[in-house]
C-alpha cells in the first residue's frame, strides 16, 4: 500500500474510490492474457503509461471508471485492452446481434484512430470491430454492423441514425466507453449521449475518458456511473 501511494505520488496520479486497486508498474503485473501482452510487447512499449497503470486494474475489476489525463498519454489502450478481455469472456456473438463493447467518440478522425488500435490489438483473438461516423453513405456500415461485430466505435449522431433505423441495437452492450467526454460535451452532444446511454442495460460497465474534468462532465458521471473509480494524472482542478 505504502509503495503504491509513493509511486502514485511520483507520477502525479490521484485516485478516488473505495478499495482502489494497486497500479501495475509493468505490463506483466497488469495480468493481461498472453494474446494481448504479446501484441503490446511487439509495439516496443517499455511500460504502461501512468493512466494505463492505474486505469487497467480499475477497469479489469469490472468497475465504472473515470480517467483524466492529457492528450497523448495513452488513454486509448487504457480502455481498449480491458474491453477486449471483457469480450473474450463473453459467449460469441451471432450474426445480427449488437456489439458487446461500444466506444463513443466525438469525431470521425478519432473514431478511425480507435478503430486502428482495435484492428491491431484485436487481431490475435479475432475480435471484429466496426466504425460508424457521419458524412458517408450508410450501406457499408449497415453490412458491417449486421455481420456480428463485437466492438462498435461511433460518433454520436450517426450511431443514433443506425439505432433509429434498427441497423444495430445496444442490447448486448455491457462495456460502454465515452472517449474525450469533455470534447463531446463542448460539441453539444449531451442529448445524443443521454439517448444512447438510455438504450444500454443498467448492469453495464461505463468508462469515461477525458483530458479535463469540468463541472458538466461531473454531472454526466454522477448520472451514469453511480459509484466509480477515478484516476487523474497530472494537475487538474478536482
Ligand atoms: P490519448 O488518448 O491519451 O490522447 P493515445 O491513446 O492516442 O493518447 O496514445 C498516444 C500515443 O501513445 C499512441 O501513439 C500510442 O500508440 C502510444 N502509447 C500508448 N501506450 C503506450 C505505452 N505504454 N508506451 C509507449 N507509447 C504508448
Ligand atoms: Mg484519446
Amino acid at each position: 500500500e505504502q509503495d503504491a501511494a509513493e509511486w502514485r505520488a511520483s507520477k502525479q496520479i490521484v485516485v478516488v474510490g473505495k478499495d482502489v486497486p494497486k497500479p501495475c508498474l509493468t505490463f506483466e503485473e497488469a495480468s493481461m492474457p498472453e494474446y494481448i501482452l504479446s501484441e503490446v510487447l511487439k509495439c516496443g512499449f517499455q511500460s504502461p503509461t501512468p493512466i494505463q497503470s492505474q486505469g487497467w486494474p480499475m477497469a479489469l475489476k469490472g468497475q465504472n471508471t473515470v480517467g483524466v489525463s492529457a492528450t497523448g498519454s495513452g488513454k486509448t489502450l487504457a480502455f481498449l485492452l480491458p474491453g477486449m478481455i471483457h469480450i473474450n469472456a463473453q459467449p460469441y456473438l451471432k450474426p445480427g446481434e449488437g456489439p458487446i463493447v461500444l466506444v463513443v467518440a466525438p469525431t470521425r478522425e478519432l473514431a478511425v484512430q480507435i478503430k486502428e488500435e482495435c484492428d491491431k490489438f484485436g487481431k490475435s483473438s479475432d475480435i471484429k470491430n466496426t466504425v460508424v461516423y457521419g458524412g458517408v453513405p450508410k450501406s457499408k456500415q449497415i453490412r458491417d454492423l449486421q455481420s456480428g461485430t463485437e466492438i462498435v466505435i461511433a460518433t454520436p449522431g450517426r450511431l443514433i441514425d443506425h439505432l433509429d433505423q434498427g441497423n444495430t441495437n445496444l442490447k448486448r452492450v455491457t462495456y460502454l466507453v465515452l472517449d474525450e467526454a469533455d470534447r463531446m460535451l463542448d460539441m453539444g452532444f449531451e442529448p445524443q449521449l443521454r439517448k444512447i446511454v438510455s438504450q444500454i442495460r443498467p448492469d453495464r460497465q461505463v468508462l469515461m475518458w477525458s483530458a479535463t474534468w469540468p463541472k458538466e462532465i461531473q454531472g454526466l458521471a454522477r448520472d451514469y456511473l453511480g459509484e466509480y473509480y477515478q484516476v487523474t494524472v497530472g494537475s487538474q482542478d478536482l
